[in-house]
């Protein structure tokens, strides 16, 4: 099965997933437009995030980084006067300078995560959505800016005007990505932010057409009307969708599963069930479901 992943949401499910399917049965493609270069090295936070969930190592407090990491190469920066845009633990930064390696010399974003991949002894596969840059940028009243700089150096504060996808519309979805889609009959979208995550990958050429004749299953990232994290209501409303999971819906498109929390109000087809993955009972129960629906 595809599994169309962001950086907490989906994340939460993998971990389940992975215990309850065959790792090998799994392939994930990962939204790629908040990268960015940070010291020298490509971070890819939302690709980070799901090598390190179905590796054991992320820290499940933050859903970023390595449990445990120690920060000493940041903090000796930030003595000598350099503030990384994202605080970087050491052992993270130690993947993201092996990413980096691979595409400095002459190597892709799917080369790349192939050798971590390799490296963390993963068994299921993950790739980038795309090997070409795309960034999420967001519209305030301060001007335009990068994703990060918003969520991270600005903690989410700016009203948010708009969102747009800087590069989506010369990106091609990876190879990975596009073999997937050949061979995969079913889609699994995440409970992912709609219009940050699972919005870019739907977005590059050719993705929805592919998706069209596939047994798609969406879980909603809202409880009732509100996101349980991070900025997706703000963002919903940004790009003129109602915080709820009809505007969910609008963004993904129809699919055949749609898994929303109790509270939820849709009117349509759906499955109402506890969808909180706040444990790894949470993601295992959740994943169960998923199985029985798609077999
Ligand atoms: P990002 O890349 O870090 O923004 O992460 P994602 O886009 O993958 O995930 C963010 C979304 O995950 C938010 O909209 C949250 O509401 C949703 N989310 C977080 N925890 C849970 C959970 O336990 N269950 C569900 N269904 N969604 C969740």
């Amino acid at each position: 099965m595809l599994i169309l992943s962001g950086g907490t949401g989906t994340p939460k499910l993998l971990r389940g997933l992975v215990r309850v399917a065959d790792p090998e049965e799994i392939t994930v493609v990962v939204n790629t437009a908040e990268d960015l270069w940070v010291s020298g090295n490509l971070v890819s936070p939302d690709l980070d995030t799901v090598l390190y969930t179905l590796a054991g190592l992320i820290d499940e407090e933050r859903w970023w980084g390595i449990r445990g990491d120690s920060f000493i190469t940041n903090a000796r920066l930030r003595e000598m006067g350099v503030r990384e845009r994202l605080a970087i633990g050491d052992a993270d930064r130690a993947f993201h300078i092996l990413r980096s390696d691979v595409i400095r010399s002459g190597g892709t974003l799917s080369d790349a995560t192939e050798v971590m991949r390799k490296a963390l002894g993963l068994r299921s596969r993950v790739f980038p959505m795309s090997d070409e840059s795309v960034s999420t940028i967001i519209a305030t009243p301060l001007g335009e800016m990068h994703f990060q700089e918003f969520w991270v150096e600005r903690r989410g504060e700016p009203e948010v005007l708009g969102v747009r996808l800087d590069g989506i519309d010369d990106a091609r979805p990876s190879r990975g990505f596009l073999d997937a889609l050949r061979r995969e009959n079913t889609v699994i979208i995440g409970p992912s932010n709609p219009v940050t995550s699972i919005g870019p990958i739907l977005s590059l050429k050719g993705v929805r057409d592919a998706m069209a004749d596939k047994i798609k299953v969406a879980v909603s990232p809202l409880d009732g009307d509100r996101p349980f994290s991070g900025p997706a209501a703000r963002f919903m409303r940004a790009v003129g969708v109602k915080p709820n999971d009809e505007g969910v819906i609008s963004i993904l498109g129809e699919v055949d599963h749609f898994i929303v929390s109790r509270s939820s109000r849709y009117p349509g087809r759906c499955i109402r069930t506890d969808t909180r993955m706040d444990s790894i009972e949470g993601s295992t129960r959740l994943a169960k479901e998923i199985l029985r629906l798609v077999g």
